[in-house]
């Protein structure tokens, strides 16, 4: 359907379009039976590798006769090679046939419903596992950032959310290659997955059909999830550089201004400024669904622990506090992509806060309207945009106090309390007075401007990311620049 398989298309981001799916009954059942075949997997991925270490620790400590070098699958290609080696055994499936001279006999079918799914399912699950048991090990030597990761479990059915993945192939038919994936076969709104078939989606897909006929996209994987009872599907789009008119003018390197601060206020989501204290952009109120999140959470949390445990009306509770979690996520989304779409056309120079520091100063007071979560969030949001659109984006040294140095003098207030939402300086000579929020995006600018040597400084510290991406990082590192859960990035964005 698209001439884009094959075509020199010059691929510079990554986009996802999340997708309500109404499937019929029929769809519905196959979607969940992908989905468990996806956890089977995974399981059973996890199964080998743990019996696959056992066996090779026995090995090593001399206590299994033999001494065979076992060989444990850790890596994604692996765990698909050991994964499809069992599921033809005899452990996976078998039955008695009757043979031409009536003798029952034993025949190994391996696993019987395997045909009933697409193998990508199971390749998919796996290709988690290795990566979750990549990062367990990461971590456990210490060689991965941020929190500890556990070791892999075996996942449970949940009856409240699952999910599965699928990759976009080019399959061979008559009419030349198509792509496994595909949209518009059943009326403008509908998704066509491998062994599913087309499905009714609430969304018109008419804009990525666009661009998938022009070349200028291509659908890499559909992520298909389950929360209570709903069907979504998040396809994944590589897309084209945006239009050189929803870029920013490239700036020459010796001109070292234009450097905008962003401030995470303490009362305010965002104030953004200039280094000559000009206020250029300041978002008062988080969404009224995001500030009353809490106390709703608070009341539906209740209302599940007082039912009683197995009973319908609990179960009932249970599920609308799913639904509150799953609107106020969406909300929460969707706003940080207006935040971060809006920074990202104003200005083509932002200076943001190293998130350890924001995350050090948590006011737990004021922290409920936005978590830090959510800040890291957005601040992965401009850094990705940002590149789209040629600007440039420079964190601010973690020991940098924004907040208490005086934007007029440079004087460091001490006494500067979280409290305090005017910020007043403690030196006589100068005794500024302004917004507190709007003193730390000025002095975040300041910053920029005297820091900017490290946007053509890359090994300089601080993170840099530099405005020509398509010269520098490789397609890989571009992978995680939206995540399935990120809501129409594109349809917000590209021009
Ligand atoms: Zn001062």
């Amino acid at each position: 359907m698209s001439a884009l398989t094959g075509s020199v298309l010059v691929v510079a981001r990554h986009a996802t379009f999340q997708l309500v799916a109404d499937p019929t009954v029929e769809q519905a059942r196959a979607l969940a039976r992908h989905e468990g075949a996806a956890r089977f997997a995974f399981n059973q991925g996890l199964r080998l590798h743990l019996d696959a270490r056992n066996e090779s620790k026995n090995a090593a400590n001399g206590t299994d006769g033999d001494a065979v070098s076992v060989k444990v699958p850790w890596t994604g290609f692996d765990l698909i090679n050991a994964f499809n080696a069992w599921k033809k055994t005899e452990e996976a499936g078998r039955r008695f046939v009757v043979d031409s001279t009536g003798a029952a006999v034993l025949e190994v079918t391996g696993l019987a419903w395997r045909a009933e799914v697409s193998a990508q399912v199971f390749e998919e699950a796996v290709v988690d596992l290795g990566k979750a048991l990549g990062a367990w090990t990461a971590s456990r030597r210490g060689k991965r950032a941020g929190r500890a990761v556990g070791h892999p479990r075996f996942k449970k059915k949940n009856h409240e959310r699952g999910s599965f993945r699928m990759r976009n192939k080019t399959s061979k038919t008559k009419a030349g290659q198509r792509a496994t994936i595909r949209l518009g076969e059943n009326g403008p709104r509908s998704v066509t997955l491998p062994s599913i078939g087309a499905i009714k989606v609430h969304d018109d897909t008419r804009r990525l059909r666009r661009m998938l006929d022009k070349g200028r996209a291509r659908i890499l994987f559909a992520t298909v999830s389950r929360r209570g009872g709903r069907w979504r599907i998040s396809l994944n789009v590589e897309a084209a550089d945006l239009h050189p008119a929803a870029q920013h003018q490239p700036r020459d390197d010796a001109d070292h201004s234009g450097w905008a601060g962003v401030d995470r206020g303490l009362h305010t989501p965002a104030v953004v400024a200039l280094a000559d204290g000009t206020q250029t952009l300041r978002i008062d109120e988080a969404p009224k669904a995001l500030r009353t999140a809490q106390p709703v959470t608070r009341r539906l949390q209740k209302s599940v622990s007082r039912k009683v445990k197995g009973s319908v009306n609990r179960r009932a509770a249970i599920r609308r506090l799913a639904r509150h979690h799953e609107r106020v996520r969406a909300r929460r989304h969707h706003f940080l992509h207006q935040v971060s779409n809006l920074l990202v056309k104003t200005q083509d120079r932002l200076v943001i806060e190293d998130l350890n520091i924001t995350g050090m100063l948590a006011n737990h007071r004021l922290a409920a309207a936005i978590s830090d979560a959510a800040w890291g969030e957005l601040a992965r949001q401009i850094t990705y945009k940002m590149a789209w659109r040629g600007g440039q984006v420079l964190t601010a040294d973690r020991w940098f106090p924004s907040s208490k140095t005086c934007s007029a003098c440079g004087d460091v207030n001490q006494t500067l309390t979280l409290a305090d939402r005017v910020f007043t300086c403690a030196n006589e000579d100068c005794g500024r007075t302004l917004d507190r929020d709007l003193n730390a995006a000025i002095n975040l600018a300041a910053w920029g401007e005297q820091h900017h040597s490290q946007v053509l400084d890359p090994e300089a510290r601080g993170q840099v990311i530099n405005a020509h991406r398509r010269e520098g990082s490789g397609r890989r590192a571009r992978a995680d620049e939206t995540s399935p859960d990120d809501v129409g990035t594109l349809t917000a964005t590209a021009a």
